[in-house]
C-alpha cells in the first residue's frame, strides 16, 4: 500500500536533502538557517528551506489523504507524479511562466522545486489590494502554450498517445467532477452559505438551464481530452512578483498542477475568468469600483494572451494541410464559448461548495451577502450567453452589471 512511506518534518528535511545528491547544488543541507512548513493548501505538506548563502529550496510532499479534512478522506499520493509530469512538460514549453522542478522522489512522493518565496500567491496579492499588471496576460499565454504544445497540434501521433496514457488521473478528476460540476446544484452535504444567501443557492439549484449547462460542462470535462491542462488554475495556483514600487509583474509562475490530465483547454481559461470575477465581487463589496473594473479587465487580457500565443505557434502545427486558418478561428470560437461555461461552474462551486475563496470569505457578513449573490447570479447568466460573437470583454461587462446590482454595500 502506498501509504507506507515516511512523511517529512522540519527536523528531517536536512537529512532528506543530504540523501539526494542532485539537490546539493541547489542548497547546502549542512548550513540551513531556516526550515518552515508553509503549506496553506488543502492537500499537501510544503517546506521552505533557506541556507546561509541565501539560497532557497521548496519540498512538497503528497500525503495519502486530503490534508484539509485529515485521514478520513484518503487520496492517492500518486497525485504528486501528475504534478511533476505536467510541471515539467509545461516548463519545457514556457519556462518563464512555470515553476521549475529539480527532482522527484516517487517513493516518498516529494517534489523538490524552485523557491518562489519572493513572490506573492496571486490570490493573496489581490486580496491585499495589490496590482500585478501583466499576470493575466501571462497566464493566458501559458494556457495557449500548453494547448498547442501538448496537443495533437504539436505532438507526433505516438508521443501524444503516450502522453495521454501517462496522464490518466481519475481520482483527481473525480473530485473536480463532483465538487465543481455536480455539487453546486445537488448538495452532497458539503455545501454551505450564509443564511442570507440560502435563497440564492436554492434558486441556483432550481435553475434548469444552469443545471443542464453544468451537465454539459461535466461531459466536456470528462470527454474532451484536448491537451495536458493544469486542471486547477485559480488565482491560488499562480505566483506573481513586481519590482519594489511597481505595479507591473517581472515574474509570473503557475504551480500546483496535481489535477493535470488530458482535458478541455477552456477549463483552465474559465477557471481564471471566474476567479477574476470573484476578485471583482470583493472590490465592489468594498466600494472600490475602479479596482473591480480592473479585475474584470483581466478576462480579456487572459484571452488576448491565450489567443496571441496560439497564433504565434500556429505555423508549427503538424498538419497544415487540413488544419487551415478557418479551423483556428473555429477552435477559438469554441474555446471562448466553453470558457464561459467552465467559468460559471467555478463561480458556483467557489460560492456554495466546500472550497471557498478568501476574497469573499474575509468580507464582513453584510457585504459578503451581496458579493456571493452577485457571483451566483453571474454564473447563471454566463450559461445563458448565446452570442457566438460575444467577446470576453462582453462577458466582463455582463459580470460588472450583475455584481453591481447585487452588492449590499
Ligand atoms: P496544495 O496542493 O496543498 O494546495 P500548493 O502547491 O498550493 O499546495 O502549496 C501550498 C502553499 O505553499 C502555496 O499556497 C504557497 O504559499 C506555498 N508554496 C508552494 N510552492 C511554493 C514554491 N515553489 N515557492 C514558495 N512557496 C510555495
Ligand atoms: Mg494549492
Amino acid at each position: 500500500m502506498t501509504a507506507d512511506y515516511e512523511f517529512l518534518t522540519v527536523d528531517t528535511v536536512a537529512d532528506y536533502v543530504r540523501s539526494v545528491p542532485r539537490l546539493a547544488q541547489r542548497i547546502n543541507p549542512d548550513a540551513l538557517v531556516s526550515v518552515r512548513e508553509i503549506g496553506d493548501g488543502n492537500l499537501n505538506l510544503v517546506f521552505l528551506l533557506g541556507d546561509a548563502t541565501g539560497r532557497g529550496l521548496v519540498l512538497k510532499q503528497a500525503l495519502p489523504y486530503v490534508r484539509m479534512v485529515g485521514e478520513g478522506w484518503p487520496m492517492t499520493p500518486e497525485r504528486a507524479r501528475f504534478e511533476v509530469d505536467s510541471l515539467r512538460a509545461h516548463h519545457a514549453l514556457l519556462p518563464e511562466h512555470v515553476v521549475e522542478v529539480f527532482d522527484y522522489d516517487p517513493e516518498r512522493f516529494i517534489i523538490a522545486m524552485e523557491d518562489l518565496s519572493d513572490h506573492w500567491v496571486w490570490r493573496g496579492a489581490l486580496n491585499e489590494g495589490l496590482t500585478h499588471d501583466g499576470a493575466a496576460a501571462a497566464m493566458g499565454r501559458y494556457v495557449g502554450a500548453v494547448a498547442f504544445g501538448t496537443s495533437a497540434l504539436a505532438l507526433k501521433r505516438k508521443e501524444l498517445a503516450k502522453a495521454v496514457a501517462a496522464a490518466v488521473n481519475p481520482e483527481l478528476c473525480l473530485i473536480t467532477e463532483d465538487l465543481v460540476f455536480s455539487e453546486p446544484s445537488v448538495d452532497a452535504g458539503r455545501n454551505s452559505v450564509l443564511e442570507q444567501n440560502k435563497k440564492d443557492a436554492t434558486d441556483l439549484a432550481a435553475d434548469e438551464e444552469f443545471v443542464t449547462a453544468m451537465g454539459r460542462a461535466k461531459w466536456l470535462f470528462m470527454t474532451k481530452g484536448e491537451a495536458l491542462i493544469h486542471g486547477d488554475l485559480h488565482t491560488g495556483s499562480v505566483m506573481v512578483r513586481s519590482p519594489e514600487g511597481s505595479n507591473t509583474c517581472d515574474s509570473v509562475k503557475a504551480f500546483d498542477s496535481e489535477f493535470a490530465f488530458y482535458g478541455p483547454v477552456a477549463y483552465d481559461i474559465g477557471c481564471l475568468w471566474a476567479n477574476y470575477v470573484i476578485a471583482a465581487a470583493r472590490a465592489f463589496a468594498l466600494g472600490d469600483e475602479p479596482r473591480a473594473e480592473w479585475a474584470l479587465g483581466m478576462i480579456q487580457q487572459t484571452w488576448d494572451g491565450f489567443e496571441g500565443e496560439l497564433r504565434a505557434r500556429w505555423s508549427d502545427r503538424r498538419d497544415a494541410r487540413v488544419w487551415r486558418e478557418p479551423f483556428l478561428e473555429q477552435l477559438l470560437a469554441d474555446w471562448n464559448e466553453e470558457s464561459r461555461l467552465f467559468a460559471a461552474a467555478e463561480l458556483a462551486r467557489r460560492t456554495v461548495g466546500a472550497a471557498k475563496t478568501k476574497d469573499i470569505e474575509t468580507l464582513p457578513e453584510d457585504l459578503r451577502e451581496g458579493a456571493a449573490r452577485g457571483v451566483l447570479l453571474a454564473a447563471r447568466r454566463f450559461v445563458r450567453v448565446r452570442d457566438d460573437s460575444g467577446t470576453p470583454q462582453d462577458l466582463a461587462t455582463l459580470a460588472s452589471d450583475t455584481l453591481r446590482e447585487s452588492r449590499t454595500s
